[in-house]
């Protein structure tokens, strides 16, 4: 008789109840029932090492926020209209971690309501609308969010920009104009956000934000050349418009070397949104903002999020930094990902399907082209590989416009080992018959 898995039966169920736009990965679908630190288990209690998911921060199911929720759980869970000591330590944990002009916080439920709330707050400041926005970006779900994200209204069902938003080119120093060999890259993309400020100006209208995900990540694990945000900054704030730092994907130690991705090139962003692992998988997005902000937005309209900010997502949230701190998971991170980009890179030496090798930390890309010199995306290998490592119990993903970037971003708790043993797989994979060219 035929064993009924769990996949199989909840596959049919899912279809019936879902629309088709609601995605899984892999030809081969998975059903996950466990978790614990950087490992994920199925159905069947097989063991996969888990190398994309960056929302567990510091772990799956890690036993300190599980108990530190759970006992939370027990007491009380309500809203930020009552006062309680939880809601002010996590707003003081989080903004002694920022730039100290960043001292205002606001507490939503996911990295969308933040970006929305973090243009609010741009409008209101600046009394202006227009906003400059990375091609390739992705900031969310809601209207506004995709409204600001090229990935989504730039894409397949999408209706293109709307007009108050400039798409500026995406700040690539492999695949863009300027390559990451130039030293005066970082100016000449920046350039591009100062003739979009021009070109707002220009309709009469004044710039409210500039907006990007400092290290873009669905634009493909990239890292923009030195002194881009120097100079984009300068041009935004010449023209009276805010900086907007999207550090969902890069903030909490993730690229190793800085708390903040921000920090790597020495700017602070007026609005800075932080989301997904701050909750560690509990929902929790945060706009971190200066006073000066806040006020222009509290204007007599009240701000109020029933889930955002309540008592068991600031407990939660305030033990993610402890453990964060208590398990040096920055340096963890420093540590474990400058080892997996030097084995990276050495396989980068053998097969030229693989462009371009960067990252910082545990954020990492690895780009696949069909030859280095037209840098023709390889993404039918890049696919093909995700799905061999799931095979070998090993999940990673790709990202890109073109789809043709390994996307490597495990939880800050994947150790030396496990880097190993995904590199020892990968050398095995790529030397396969779909990965030679
Ligand atoms: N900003 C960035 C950079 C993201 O990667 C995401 C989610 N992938 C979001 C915003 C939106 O976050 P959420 O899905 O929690 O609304």
């Amino acid at each position: 008789a035929a064993v009924t898995t769990a996949t199989e039966t909840v596959l049919p169920r899912r279809k019936k109840r879902f629309a088709g736009n609601l995605k899984l990965s892999y030809r081969a679908p998975l059903t996950l029932l466990r978790g614990y630190r950087q490992f994920l288990f199925d159905q069947y209690g097989r063991t996969y090492l888990d190398g994309y998911n960056n929302v567990p921060h510091v772990g799956h199911c890690h036993p300190r926020i599980v108990a530190a929720a759970a006992r939370q759980n027990r007491l009380l869970n309500t809203n930020t209209r009552y006062l309680h000591p939880a809601q002010v330590e996590y707003a003081e944990a989080l903004t002694s971690r920022l730039p100290d002009e960043l001292s205002v916080c606001f507490f939503v439920n996911s990295g969308s309501e933040a970006n929305e709330l973090a243009l609010r707050l741009a409008r209101a400041h600046t009394g202006a609308d227009d906003t400059i926005v990375m091609d390739a970006g992705y900031h969310g779900n809601t209207n506004t969010a995709i409204d600001i994200s090229p990935y989504k209204f730039n894409g397949p069902g999408g209706r293109g920009a709307p007009d108050w938003v400039e798409v500026v080119p995406v700040a690539d120093p492999y695949r863009g104009p300027y390559k990451g060999s130039d030293p005066e890259a970082g100016r000449k993309y920046a350039d591009h956000v100062r003739v979009a400020v021009e070109r707002i100006q220009a309709r009469d209208r004044r710039v409210a934000a500039f907006i990007c995900e400092i290290f873009p990540s669905v634009g493909g694990q990239l890292i923009p050349p030195p002194g881009y945000y120097r100079h984009a900054y300068e041009a935004v704030r010449a023209a009276g418009g805010v900086c907007i730092a999207d550090e969902v994907q890069t903030g909490l130690g993730r690229i190793g070397t800085h708390q903040w991705g921000f920090e790597t090139q020495g700017v602070v962003p007026d609005i800075v949104v932080l989301g997904k692992p701050i909750g560690n998988g509990h929902p929790i997005g945060a706009v971190i903002t200066t006073p000066a902000i806040a006020a222009s937005f509290a204007n007599g309209m009240e701000f109020f999020s029933t889930f955002g900010g309540s008592t068991l997502a600031c407990v939660i949230g305030r033990e993610v930094l402890r453990v964060v701190d208590e398990e040096n998971l920055q340096a963890q991170a420093l540590d474990v990902g400058t080892f997996m980009l030097d084995g990276l890179r050495a396989l980068q030496d053998d097969h030229v399907m693989i462009g371009d090798v960067r990252g910082s930390g545990l954020f990492m890309g690895v780009e696949l082209v069909e030859s280095r010199d037209t840098l023709e995306p390889a993404q039918k290998a890049a696919s093909y590989i995700v799905n061999r490592l799931r095979e070998h119990r090993i999940l990673i993903g790709t990202d890109g416009p073109f789809d043709n970037v390994l996307k490597i971003r495990p939880p800050l708790c994947f150790t030396r080992e496990d880097a190993s043993y995904l590199l020892h797989r990968l050398a095995a994979v790529l030397r396969e018959e779909p990965c030679r060219i």
